[in-house]
């Protein structure tokens, strides 16, 4: 018997009530046509509406309620937009990751047919270490890593350590695993020698326990070229918080839209779904976002936990992309992708095909 799987989700601000219902509806049709029980959807406050009803973005019964679940959907922020008090913290969903010490984000850049893209051809899943390297407010082992001696003086510490690289190595060789088996090491070991050089000497490491991986290494300029020139050739791509930060937009936008790119960030228990896009408030409200991005990195949550243990979740998770694709094909499409689709017009076409 297959036990029916717990999902939180959170809706968030702007685009995040129209891009999270639709996405919980997807999902839904593809467990269903996988033959799996029905989600049980855990619905937790969070954002402008939390702020109303529990005086705080992220309300402590909703972080309590995340302790208990392997897996959510989170949408948007849109934290500029929250009263004074709550402007100057960590957004809900970065107070999220490090609290559960979401360590990896992991970021699909892969063209859809018939959208538009300047690198057609390119399938690649780029690893992203969360926790460490330069960005200070992000680092969870060290505290704040940035300061300044003087007024005219400024520094910053990066933090690189081999446990840290153990494990988004393992995340990324795993991963590399189940796609094309080939995991690239982006690196800047010529110049931040001790730091990136560790970066990639354990990944190296780590990579000889896959001996059906293959590994190459680049430097992180010379990668940014690369995936411009021929980004087509790459699988997996590792590498470090800020390298990551940036690479990963590039290859979002080599390989298609904001509206398309989807992400997970996650530790070895904890799964969170979350767009890489943000809340989107000039066209909130107006039944016009494009849900794809959210879909797909609920895609990639099933598919995560799947791995673990409910098979018919790896099954759902193909589902949806499939059906994602196959509606884009058609040209049933929301406006950011040139289309005349609604975000419910859109929703209820890839419906219609899980159903099929
Ligand atoms: P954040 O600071 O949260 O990243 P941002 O201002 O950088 O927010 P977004 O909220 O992602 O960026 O919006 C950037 C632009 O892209 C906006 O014009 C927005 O309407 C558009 N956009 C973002 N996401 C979508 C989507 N899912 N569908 C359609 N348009 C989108
Ligand atoms: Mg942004």
């Amino acid at each position: 018997m297959l036990r029916p799987y717990r999902i939180g989700i959170l809706e968030g601000d702007g685009i995040g009530p129209e891009i999270v219902p639709a996405t919980r509806t997807v999902v839904d049709a593809a467990v269903e046509a996988a033959g799996g029980p029905p989600v049980e959807w855990v619905p937790l406050p969070i954002g402008t509406s939390a702020i109303e009803t529990h005086g705080s973005p992220l309300p402590d019964s909703t972080l309590a309620a995340l302790e208990g679940l392997e897996a959510w959907i989170l949408g948007p922020h849109d934290s500029a937009s929250y009263p004074e008090a709550f402007r100057g913290e960590l957004t809900p969903g970065g107070r999220i990751r490090k609290h559960f010490d979401l360590f990896a984000n992991i970021r699909p850049a892969c063209a859809l047919p018939g959208v538009r893209a300047v690198s057609p051809k390119m399938d690649l899943v780029l690893v992203r270490e969360n926790t460490e390297g330069f960005y200070a407010d992000r680092n969870m082992a060290v505290g704040s890593g940035e300061f300044m001696p003087t007024p005219d003086v400024a520094l910053a510490v990066g933090v690189i350590t081999r446990a840290a690289c153990e494990r988004i190595a393992h995340t990324a060789f795993d991963l590399a695993s189940r796609r094309r088996k080939r995991v690239t090491v982006v690196h800047k070991a010529n110049v931040l020698s001790h730091t990136t050089g560790l970066f990639r000497d354990v990944c190296r490491e780590v990579g000889r326990l896959y001996p059906s991986v293959t590994v190459d290494d680049a430097h992180v300029d010379a990668m940014a070229a690369l995936l411009v020139r021929r980004g087509e050739e790459f699988d997996v791509v590792v590498t470090e918080n800020m390298f990551g930060d940036i690479l990963s937009d590039l290859a979002a936008e080599l390989s298609g839209s904001l509206g398309t790119a989807a992400s997970i960030n996650a530790s070895r228990t904890k799964t969170m779904a979350q767009a890489a896009h943000g809340a989107a408030p000039d066209i909130a409200g107006q039944d016009c976002a494009d849900p794809i991005a959210l879909m797909l990195s609920a895609a990639m949550l099933l598919d995560r936990v799947g791995a673990r243990e409910d098979v018919y979740f790896i099954d759902a998770a193909r589902r949806i992309e499939d059906a994602v694709r196959a509606t884009v094909a058609a040209g049933i499409a929301t406006p950011d992708l040139g289309g005349t689709a609604s975000t419910t017009g859109f929703t209820e076409a890839v419906v219609q095909r899980l159903r099929a």
